[in-house]
């Protein structure tokens, strides 16, 4: 299947941008499917020019008018779903059911950022003096928005970025990832079709560096939101810092898995390995880090070891394909670094640890046992196939070892635990370190609940009804009678 991505500058669809192109990779084959124009600095300025204009526009159209082309995007993508996924699942690897769900559960997320759109209430406050009519706070669209995404989802994390900034009445210049950007084309087809004026939105690609830098610096950006590496999110908000500019990161994880003494091993590794080794593992809420109640930590090691070792592994468009390959060389060879480091300060390669021996860039599904603190995979996120597994013997122990921000780790984004305790499930929802926590399932991403973490993980919010109101800023009004 061949992709022809295309950039969209100013209402135009752009096969060339001034800088060339990039070739585009399926990861399963290691074979080139395509390419991507790349924006020059010319090309990034027109952008975020046009962005301007198109904020002009998009922030006086109606909020009930801004959910109703969002909401017809939102029927848009869904029908377009199929194809959508099938370019999905080549241009970044993951299995085809995994990319129509990402496709799907997309469409709810703008979907529900239209319905949001109506709801953007501000307060009024009574006068505290006589001779003053009224206090109202007002939330306005922030302005024009720089949204970089990741690759890992690539339909999802820009849908999570333009749902909810176009229902605040912002505009969008949005980068994606540059091996993920045919993804991202379809997700603005839709909305164009669906009618939002052509300036409200821009895509653009190109030297990641280059163009975040251009962007930042622009006069008529107003906020960068970043889903990326927390080394970027550095660099980001450094910059947006240097040029007063708002900055939300959303940025990378290190969950822990508590499962107590009194849980269903057979009803966790049930949730737990599909939650692990989807989309290989590269997923930024992904269960790391599993912390086993001492009686139950064989048994836990060897069904998920077993589990693990059963996965069919294989290009994403097989249907039986359980685990697609990653999605670009860099994170082969970290997986490797990662396995090979903490084999080399004493940890047991339980199972997988090396590269599949085929075609792609494959790697196996992978558990490790008694990795140091000082080991690479439990200080920085693996963002792959690897699971961690370690005893505990009191709640105590359970929980300082989960709560290791500062310590070992610096991530504070997802945590999860299994009980069938009432009081026991409590205290962990109060007192796991993290933005999102799951009890009892690892369903912490929803088109409805904010997501975002803590720490080096982050301080944006994305989704929800906080979603939203992160592209808004507060305005104060205050009448007097004369
Ligand atoms: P990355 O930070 O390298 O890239 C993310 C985005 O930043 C891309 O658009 C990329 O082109 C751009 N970028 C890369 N280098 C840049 C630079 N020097 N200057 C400016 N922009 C640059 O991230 P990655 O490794 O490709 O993605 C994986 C990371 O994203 C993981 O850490 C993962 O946990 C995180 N993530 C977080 C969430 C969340 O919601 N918290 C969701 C998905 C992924």
């Amino acid at each position: 299947m061949s992709l022809q991505a295309r950039l969209y500058i100013d209402g135009q669809w752009l096969d060339d941008a001034g800088d060339g192109q990039r070739p585009l990779i399926d990861p399963a084959t290691e074979q080139v499917v395509g390419s991507v124009p790349l924006a020059d600095a010319a090309h990034v300025d027109a952008a975020a020019a046009s962005a301007a204009r198109g904020f002009g526009v998009w922030r006086r159209t109606s909020a009930l008018e801004r959910s109703r082309v969002l909401a017809r995007a939102a029927a848009l993508m869904r029908e377009r779903a199929p194809r959508m996924a099938a370019d999905l699942c080549t241009e970044q690897g993951k299995p085809l059911a995994e990319a129509l769900r990402e496709v799907t559960l997309s469409a709810d997320i703008v979907e529900f950022q239209a319905e949001e759109a109506r709801r953007l209430y501000g307060r009024t406050v009574p006068p505290r003096v006589d001779g003053v009519l009224s206090h109202a706070v007002l939330r306005e669209p922030v302005g024009p928005v720089a949204a970089f995404t990741a690759w890992n989802f690539p339909v999802n994390l820009p849908s999570r970025k333009l749902g909810a900034a176009l229902a605040a009445g912002c505009s969008v210049v949005l980068k994606p990832a540059e091996e993920t950007p045919t993804s991202a084309m379809h997700l603005v087809q839709c909305l164009l079709d669906a009618g939002l004026p052509p300036q409200a939105v821009q895509l653009v690609c190109g030297d990641p560096a280059r163009v975040s830098s251009r962007l930042i610096a622009h006069r008529d950006i107003a906020k960068v939101s970043l889903t990326g590496s927390v080394a970027v999110g550095r660099l980001l908000a450094e910059q947006c810092a240097r040029h007063d500019k708002r900055f939300a990161g959303e940025l990378g994880g290190h969950a822990p898995v508590i499962v107590c003494g009194d849980a269903d091993v057979d009803a966790v590794l049930k949730l737990a390995v599909p939650a692990k080794f989807r989309n290989a593992g590269q997923v930024c809420a992904s269960p790391i880090r599993f912390i086993v109640a001492r009686p139950l930590y064989a048994r836990f090691v060897e069904g998920l070891a077993h589990a693990a070792r059963a996965l069919r592994l294989g290009a994403g468009h097989d249907p039986a394909t359980q685990m697609g390959p990653l999605a670009h060389e860099r994170r082969l060879q970290d997986m490797q670094q990662c396995a090979d480091d903490a084999r080399d300060q004493g940890a047991t390669i339980v199972c997988g640890g090396r590269r599949a021996p085929r075609a792609g860039w494959f790697f196996e599904p992978t558990v490790i046992t008694d990795a140091p603190d000082t080991s690479r995979v439990m200080r920085e996120e693996p963002f792959g196939p690897i699971a961690l597994v370690q005893p505990f013997d009191t709640l105590d122990d359970a929980i300082a070892l989960a709560n290791r921000r500062g310590q070992v780790t610096r991530y504070a984004l997802a945590a999860y635990a299994f009980t069938r305790d009432l009081i026991t499930a409590h205290r962990l929802g109060a007192e796991l370190d993290a933005g999102m926590v799951g009890l009892n399932h690892f369903g912490v991403s929803q088109p409805e609940l904010p997501f975002g973490g803590r720490g080096a993980s982050g301080d944006g919010v994305e989704m929800g009804a906080e979603g939203l109101l992160a592209y808004t800023e507060m305005k104060t009004i205050t009448v007097g009678a004369l």
